[in-house]
């Protein structure tokens, strides 16, 4: 049996960074399959047989139906956990932060902590002290940075961590006073590898389970069929299995590839064991054997992020002569991405810094496998040469166009300096020099939306203050049919789903989504996700 989707505007890309979009206006989709029949026009001879056979019509109302979209970059349990925490980011100062957090304290008795995320730097000048927070409740209180690159901690938090007698962890602070006592303030590494493995360490295994379906169900219902999650860890995985053993068919309600994370640590074999642990899982979890769950491949992070000046540049900051340092030295990393490319598996490198940019692309150069799909996370103060070099590469870039808003980058021009301002997010540098974008988002960084995301994507304007008229490096900004071939058919590639999923073609699953809306990236915000499909099937519907 069919189903003839009719009277839609279905997306149809010449080629993956084409200008103009084509539209179809039917699509027919075999039920028992799951794939798309075909797709042209309701007067085609497949529709008008699918009809007359007893397809089952749906009127599309003239919606725009794209390939659902597919988060090339995102966190999974921490999205999950971030939808179950305060959000500090609307406030403005340490005052409002402070009067919002005791508020939600008192409103939330009986949490064991108090969680928070969406802290941006800016809003207390860059200060995070435990002193500030201390006499807001005597419970631990955890607020992650937007960028969750930092941590910012009360008294009773530190304590209960025990990160008093620990030593900082290699490419991470725990910040301390001249006495030598921890301050409140944790970044990089020490967030990363201390505070998220706590934190997930004491939400029980249901509390893990219940985060991860709200992640699916946030996800499900904002458009997307498609996940590449980038730091995947034992703790997560475990609750990441079992709520896919209690699934219908045992199988994820859409298809997620991840990618391992592994920390530098203080040899090179304690390193590697990190990547012989994703090869081994990858033996299991594949995209043969389990295409709804698995393992794409390692995620290793070169550097942090420009507002803590952790990212690491190759000209000083502007403002305090720091340059930021890579977290591993080329020679640390080469036989990292050399087990994992030869088991083959994928390297994605989270490089942030134009210095740490191109030593993850002087390594990816090494490894010398253009056809492993490679791939650079964020690239965003990628310098006009470096841009050039990732096409030539094979290296895809990944890149998420929610954290380019002006409204977040306000001390970038004090850190960064005009000059280098004028050369941030260069996507459509790096698609002309031929490498596949892929769009994600990096939640909860930022939000999941994939919308807001195109609408920075191609306007480069705010769409947290849309108000606001400045834009981001205006000269990259991709056309609305780059970018959604970059957020569907480029993630896609990313994690070598493009076989089956991506675009909207005869033989590949019927994963759609439907939107209402105007082909035009200034109405992107007044857009509305109104169903998305999976596998043939409607696994959400607006109400
Ligand atoms: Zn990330």
């Amino acid at each position: 049996m069919c189903t003839v989707l009719h009277n839609g505007r279905f997306f149809r890309p010449a080629t993956l960074n084409s200008q103009e979009p084509d539209f179809a206006d039917c699509l027919v989709i075999d039920e028992r399959s799951g794939e798309i029949k075909h797709i042209g026009s309701a007067e085609d001879a497949v529709a008008r047989e699918a009809k007359a056979a007893g397809a089952k019509l749906q009127d599309m109302d003239g919606r725009v139906v794209v390939p659902g979209f597919i988060d090339g970059h995102m966190h999974l349990l921490l999205t999950g956990e971030a939808l179950n925490q305060l959000d500090v980011g609307p406030f403005k100062n340490l005052e409002e932060i402070r009067n919002g957090i005791r508020e939600y304290a008192q409103e939330n008795p009986n949490l064991p902590r108090v969680l928070c995320r969406g802290w941006l730097q800016a809003s207390t000048g860059g200060v995070a002290l435990a002193s500030d927070l201390n006499d807001l409740d005597p419970r631990p209180i955890f607020i992650n940075a937007e960028d969750m690159h930092s941590a910012w901690v009360n008294t009773a938090a530190l304590d209960e961590m025990g990160v008093a007698d620990m030593e900082d962890p290699p490419g991470g602070e725990i910040h301390r006073d001249e006495n030598g006592v921890a301050t409140g303030l944790l970044s990089e590494s020490a967030a990363i590898g201390i505070v998220w493995p706590f934190l997930s360490g004491v939400s029980s295994m249901e509390d893990r389970v219940r985060y991860i379906k709200d992640a699916f169900d946030a996800y499900t219902s904002s458009g997307y069929t498609g996940l590449v999650e980038l730091a995947m860890d034992q703790v997560s995985w475990d609750a990441l299995q079992l709520f896919r053993s209690r699934q219908p068919g045992g199988t994820l309600p859409i298809s997620l590839a991840t990618h391992w994370l592994v920390l530098p640590r203080n040899t090179e074999e304690e390193t590697l064991k990190q990547v012989d642990r994703a090869i081994e899982l990858h033996k299991r979890f594949n995209a043969t054997d389990t295409p709804d769950c698995r393992i794409a491949g390692i995620k290793v992070l070169c550097d942090g992020v420009v507002d803590s000046c952790t990212a690491a540049l190759r000209e000083p900051y502007s403002h305090n002569n720091g340059n930021g340092n890579p977290i591993w030295s080329r020679e640390q990393l080469a036989p990292v991405l050399r087990r994992a490319d030869g088991a083959g598996l994928q390297c994605a490198l989270h490089a942030i810094g134009d210095a740490a940019i191109k030593i993850a692309i002087d390594c990816l150069e090494q490894v010398g496998n253009p056809a492993g799909r490679h791939r650079i996370e964020h690239l965003e103060t990628c310098t006009p040469e470096d841009a050039k070099r990732l096409g030539p590469l094979g290296i895809t870039a990944s890149v998420q166009p929610v954290h380019s808003d002006p409204a977040i980058l306000g001390e970038w021009p004090k850190l960064l300096g005009p000059t280098r301002c004028k050369h941030v997010f260069p996507y459509g540098e790096l698609a002309k020099g031929g490498a596949v974008l892929a769009i994600g988002t990096d939640s909860p960084t930022a939000p999941y939306g994939p919308l807001p995301n195109l609408y920075m994507a191609t306007t480069r304007r705010s769409a947290r203050e849309p108000e606001r008229r400045d834009q981001t490096t205006p000269q990259f900004a991709l056309s609305l049919a780059a970018a959604v071939s970059a957020a569907t058919q480029g993630a896609a590639y990313s994690c070598f789903a493009d076989g089956w999923t991506g675009t909207l073609e005869a033989g590949k699953a019927a994963n759609l989504t439907v939107i209402d809306m105007k082909w035009d990236a200034e109405k992107l915000l007044e857009a509305n996700v109104r169903e998305t499909w999976f596998r043939g099937r409607r696994i959400y519907a607006a109400e």
